[in-house]
This record gives C-alpha cells, structure tokens and sequence, in this order.
C-alpha cells in the first residue's frame, strides 16, 4: 500500500522515464506512480482528521496537477530531492496541510476583485511563505484553506516555477515576491498588515522571526514547520520577544503514521509592533542571528 513491500519498493527505485514535448520533460511518473500518490494523499487526507482537523480541505483535486508540474520542473531545477509518489504526498503535501490546525481557512474578505493584489485592507486574508521554494507550505495552504498566498522566494529560478502555480489558484490569490524576505518587511504594503506568516526549511526559529514578525498585524500567527528537536529553538527569543512583537508562543506535535516522522509547529502570536530595526540588512540575520551562534537550522 505505502510502497513498503519488495515490489514496491522496486518501483519506486526505478529512475522514472521523462516523457518530452519537444526538448522539455513534461511529466516523469508513470499512471501507476500517479495512482500511488492519489492513495498516499487519500490515506493522508483521512490521517489529518484523526490528527484534528476538523473539516475538509478544499482543492484536493488539483494536488496531483501541482505534484505533476513538481516533478517535471524538478528536471530542469532543483526543487526537491523528494519524488517518490508517497513521499510527494506525505512530505510535501500532508506536512503542509499540517499548518491548517492553526490557521484554519482564510477569513472572507469583502474585497477580493480578481486579479487585484495586495490592497492593504485584505492584507488579513494573506498569508506570507518565507522561503517558498517550490510553494510548500504556502501554496497547499492556499488550495487546501482558500488563503492568498504571498510566495517568497530568492532564488529567480525558483520564484519562475512558483508563477507556474498560478493556474491552481483563483485569480489573484497568488502573488510571488522574487527577492529577499528582508526586504519584504520593509514593503510599507505589507508590513504590519499580514495575518499569517508560514516557513518550512527555511531557517533557525529567530531568523524565521526576524524576517517574519514585521510583517504580522497584531493577533497574527507566525508558524515555523520543524523536525521533533525544534522547541528548543524558542529558547532562542528569549531576549528579543518585545522588540519582535512576539507574544504567545505554542508547539504543535503530531507524529505522522509509518515512517514519515514526528513533526512540530512552533507558533508565535503577533503582540504590539515590531522594532523598526529589525529586520536589519539583507543577509545580516542569517550571518549574525539574534539568539547568537549556538547550533541548529531550520
Ligand atoms: N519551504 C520550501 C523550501 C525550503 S528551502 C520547502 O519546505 O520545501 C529554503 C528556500 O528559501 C530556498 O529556496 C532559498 O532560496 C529560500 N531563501 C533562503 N533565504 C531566503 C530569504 N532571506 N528570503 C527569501 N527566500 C529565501
């Protein structure tokens, strides 16, 4: 089922054959391997339920159309080393939707003309992916809780496939920033005003919060997707969490069935203003993190 019998397992060593159009890979799992991951996101869509989510995430149908675009990019740019059918699945897209037992679906807005942006007043409704990569968490977030996604992204490479996405999306609900996430914050249309702010792999806890929480309004969450050892990263704020804004602070732990670990989000509640210092230059947060050296990333 899960791809652990001999078999199976044989399948999913097997280098996939591209199929060209023209000179460009355009998809490389076989009918069975898609098969593979529409039961992997089947069986993970029934896990989240169990894990307490208590509604159903919209969009499901288009997750195999993204997984698809994924793994065809992924020939041309490194996107992920993950692309076995169930690990598409588990790691990316229900590791993800892990994020929606605390955002929940995105408030309505009374605005939200097509194709607009990022007015100020529906700034709530947007929630901001700090190192996007290939839109994990952000764009599930997006299909699954009906959230406009703000994908940040540095690489060009990266921010080019991340516009790819946007045909899986209402129009409009995609925005993708190529650039820093530092010089974001300092976006007088979006500092202040996020009501959400997601990262995954991106960093350590109080680099995460330096890009992320001036950008939050007050009452917005920041939530960091981290491996079982993360708490220890809240440590790391200790001196800092006034000059933030960070208030609350609360974990999340859920061990996903069979071997696809035991994962963690560690949430910060948005609480007054952040410090117009921070954050400082692009490139200082990450060469001199404000907990200090100690070890650990993202
Ligand atoms: N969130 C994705 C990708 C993680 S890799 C996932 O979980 O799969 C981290 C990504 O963050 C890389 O693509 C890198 O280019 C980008 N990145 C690193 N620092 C950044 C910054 N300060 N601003 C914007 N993007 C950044």
């Amino acid at each position: 089922m899960l791809g652990v019998g001999g078999l199976e397992r044989g399948v999913q060593g097997r280098r996939p054959v591209p199929l060209y159009v023209g000179r460009r890979a355009v998809l490389n799992w076989t009918a069975h391997e898609e098969e593979r991951f529409q039961d992997a996101l089947r069986q993970g869509l029934g896990w989240l339920k169990e894990a307490g989510l208590s509604w159903e995430p919209a969009g499901t149908d288009r997750m195999l159309c993204y997984a698809r675009l994924l793994v065809s990019a992924n020939m041309r740019i490194n996107l992920t080393a993950i692309t076995d059918p169930e690990g598409v699945a588990w790691k990316h897209f229900i590791d993800s939707m892990l994020g929606l037992l605390v955002v929940g679906r995105a408030p309505r807005t009374s605005a939200g003309g097509e194709g607009e942006g990022n007015p100020a007043g529906e700034a709530a409704a947007w929630l901001a992916d700090l190192g996007a990569g290939a839109g994990f968490p952000g764009v599930v977030l997006g299909l699954a809780g009906g959230w406009n996604c703000l994908e940040v992204e540095a690489q060009a490479k990266k921010a080019a496939f991340l516009r790819e996405l946007e045909g899986l999306l209402r129009p409009g609900q995609l925005q993708v920033w190529a650039g820093r996430a530092e010089r974001l914050a300092r976006e007088e249309a979006w500092r202040e005003r996020l009501g959400v702010v997601v990262a995954r792999a991106l960093a350590r806890l109080d680099v995460i919060a330096e890009y992320g929480m001036p950008l939050l309004r007050e009452g917005g969450l920041l939530v960091a997707y981290k491996g079982p050892e993360g708490e220890r990263e809240l440590e790391l704020l200790d001196a800092f969490r006034e000059e933030l804004g960070v208030g609350e602070a609360t974990v999340v732990r859920r061990r996903l069935p069979h071997d696809w670990g035991e994962r963690l989000l560690l949430v910060l509640t948005k609480r007054g203003r952040s410090d117009p210092r921070y954050p400082r230059r692009e490139g200082v947060p990450e060469k001199r993190p404000l907990g200090g050296r100690q070890s650990g990333k993202g």
